[in-house]
């Protein structure tokens, strides 16, 4: 297991050469020492990203979601078991889109991950995005890129924290496990947070409490073809008890099934597409922030703002002086 809340350096092209040759071996401190370039949004990310493009492509991302206390670390922890059994290299990238905060040792501490501590085969890691500016949206597609040069055959993105980041985190993923739980009001929750779109494949877990088969029964109503983009995939509902590790082979092969499917039908094509074009569209407009001088401090956006404000401009010639000062 890499170790969390390291924080290394990295200083030269020598030094990411290295790196990234020792990562695709799949040394867990080089994977460890890339992600935290991702973290620090270094400069020297374009060249790891150079680097390693030409090896990824091999994993599966896994988005997992739900409301907070559903199980989400546990299934995630219970996955990673059932994964190995299978002889497949793991990797979990933990999320945290609301802490300004390191990851490391905090959200390591969140992931119920002691058992797999002492496995090669899996790489676990937390990612918290301090606040950069659309941070998320590159930094998510990047650190995966890691682990799948890594030679990970499947990466699972759990995201702590709450609301919206969720949903698009899930935007992110391959294939989207959405957890329920009986006694939680998800049923009715379903519809409104948007999830019946989203799932590939429907857990119910806490399945060892009453209600898991009505949650399941009203899932499976509320999961018509009409609810859903006619994509021709059915996805399962299947009943969990992440805590003890039950229904998770059934997850795994539920996993696998997806897998097969997204290839011969295009649809991995068509998401990872919508993976990168977020990541290249928040590079570019971090870029013209930066461009702007809107990273701290007043920018050329600030003046411009007041100067509409106070009526001394309008704003569609405020936007053509800021994408002119662009082109400069
Ligand atoms: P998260 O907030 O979605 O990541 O949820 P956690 O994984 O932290 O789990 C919340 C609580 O539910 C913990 O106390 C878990 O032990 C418990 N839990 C997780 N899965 C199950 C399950 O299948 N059955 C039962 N009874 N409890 C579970």
């Amino acid at each position: 297991m890499v170790s969390t809340g390291e924080r290394p350096s990295a200083r030269g092209s020598g030094d990411v050469a290295d790196l990234v040759g020792r990562a695709r071996t799949g040394d867990a401190r080089a994977v460890a020492r890339l992600i935290s370039l991702v973290e620090d949004a270094s400069p020297l990310l374009r060249e790891v990203m150079a680097a390693l493009v030409p090896h990824t492509g091999h994993a599966q991302i896994v988005g997992v979601t739900g409301s907070p206390g559903v199980g989400k670390s546990t299934c995630t922890s219970a996955l990673v078991t059932a994964l190995r059994t299978a002889g497949k290299r793991v990797g979990v990238l933990a999320v945290d889109p609301s802490s300004p905060f390191s990851g490391g040792a905090l959200l390591g501490d969140r992931i119920r991950m002691q058992d797999h501590a002492l496995d090669d085969d899996v790489f676990i890691r937390s990612m918290a995005t301090r606040g950069q500016l659309g941070g998320l949206a590159w930094s998510t597609p990047q650190a995966l890129r890691v682990l799948d040069a890594a030679g990970c055959d499947v990466v699972i993105v759990e995201t702590v924290g709450v609301g919206q980041s969720e949903i698009e985190i899930a935007s992110l993923a391959d294939t989207t496990l959405v957890l329920v739980a009986p006694g939680m009001g998800d049923g009715i929750q379903a519809a409104k947070a948007g999830i019946l779109e989203i799932g590939d494949i429907y857990l119910v877990n806490k399945a060892d409490r009453e209600g898991a088969d009505n949650v399941r029964r009203d899932l499976r109503a509320m999961l018509t073809p009409a609810e859903r983009a006619d994509d021709g995939w059915q996805p399962p509902v299947l009943k969990t008890v992440a805590s003890s590790g039950e229904g998770m082979d059934e997850v795994a092969g539920a996993l696998a099934r997806h897998a097969s499917w997204l290839e011969t039908s295009g649809v991995l094509t068509t998401r990872r597409t919508r993976r990168a074009r977020a990541e290249v569209e928040a590079l570019a407009v971090t870029a013209l922030r930066e461009r702007w001088g809107d990273v701290g401090g007043r920018s050329e956006l600030d003046d411009l703002a007041a100067a509409v404000a106070a009526g001394e401009t309008d704003p569609y010639a405020a936007s053509d002086r800021l994408l002119e000062s662009f082109a400069d």
